[in-house]
């Protein structure tokens, strides 16, 4: 049977889409631009072990849709974690599901027999019934450039950026193993080993603000790191110097303001778009909107 449909992102919102659909028996393709799963559900493997440098922590319903994971005791704290990093809860998500990693998705095209897709590399992906675009929302509307009215629908969305600033350390720093409040340019420092089922060298993921991320957003990753860096240690009073260090440009973090259903198409219901920022800031909502644009699709199937 033709794999019927395309989805581009394997986020929560493609893979919760690609899990829908299987689940009802269509077949479905995934493209995935980076080596891994999970988008800014994100795990940098270091030599000193996993930093999570994307969402810390996910409501506990994303870990329960994505089949694996724990969540910190206490109903109020409750937190869907990945073990032994937040990736692991999409790896969970796309088992059994077709993806095509390393290829960035650029054109999409009406043929004669569906819809076909191009990617960086020039190579054309053909053909299907449906396409479903699970990136975020600037992205979605620069691939559906030729789609006025999903674009115009699109425009409304605000997402924000984040700089992240990734540690690790050979021995214990001396500092407390606590999230940390911080102050500008940082937000907050969240230990790996204040999660669970961790190795035990110590290792940091710290948000900066967002106002600082916006305004610092085209810095060398280096040059970023080292700003950081030097506000981490001035207000936590680090002394020595990490062993491992990094920092991560997440030019689409956040979602500010959603569109507020979730997803947009065309008439047909045979391209569609979605992800958190359809519905709002957190990643259960990504997943629901990758079902719905699943759910959408399989209508036109059904006829
Ligand atoms: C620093 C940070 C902290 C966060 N904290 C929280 C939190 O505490 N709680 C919470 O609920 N949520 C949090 N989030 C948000 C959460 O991570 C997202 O809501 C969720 O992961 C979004 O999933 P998605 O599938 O919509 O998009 P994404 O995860 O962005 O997935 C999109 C995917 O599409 C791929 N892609 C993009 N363009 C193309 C292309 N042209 N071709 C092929 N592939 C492409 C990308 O590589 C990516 O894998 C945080 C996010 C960040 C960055």
């Amino acid at each position: 049977m033709r794999t019927r449909v395309a989805i581009v992102g394997a986020g929560l919102a493609g893979l919760s889409a690609a899990r829908s659909l299987m689940e009802a028996g269509i077949p479905s393709v995934v493209f995935e631009k980076s080596r891994g799963l999970g988008g800014r559900l994100a795990t940098r493997r270091t030599e000193l072990g996993p930093i999570d440098h994307g969402a810390p922590g996910v409501p506990v319903d994303v870990a329960l849709a994505a089949g694996g994971g724990v969540w910190s005791e206490g109903p109020e704290n409750a937190q869907g974690i990945g073990i032994p990093g937040m990736s692991a809860l999409a790896r969970h998500m796309g088992q059994g599901i077709n993806v095509q990693r390393e290829i960035t998705i650029t054109e999409v095209a009406e043929t004669g027999d569906g819809y076909s897709l191009t990617d960086a590399a020039g190579a054309l992906h053909a053909s299907f019934d449906a396409v479903i675009f699970a990136v975020p929302a600037p992205q979605a509307a620069a691939l559906l450039a030729q789609q006025a009215e999903m674009v115009e629908a699109i425009a409304n969305v605000r997402m924000t950026p984040l700089w992240t600033l990734l540690l690790g350390f050979d021995a214990p720093s001396g500092l407390s193993q606590d999230v940390l409040t911080l102050a500008d340019p940082l937000a907050l420092a969240i230990p790996m080993l204040s999660k669970p089922g961790q190795i035990a060298t110590e290792r940091w993921s710290a948000h900066a603000t967002t106002a600082w991320s916006a305004e610092h957003l085209e810095l060398e990753k280096e040059d970023a790191a080292d700003v950081l860096l030097k506000a981490f240690m001035a207000v936590t009073g680090l002394a020595g110097t990490p062993d491992y260090l990094a920092a991560h440009r997440w030019r689409y973090a956040r979602v500010e303001r959603a569109l507020g259903q979730p997803f947009v198409a065309n008439g047909t219901g045979t391209l569609l778009a979605g992800g958190d920022w359809a519905l709002g800031a957190l990643a259960s909502e990504a997943v629901a909107s990758g079902r719905a644009m699943a759910r959408r699709v399989l209508e036109n199937f059904r006829g």
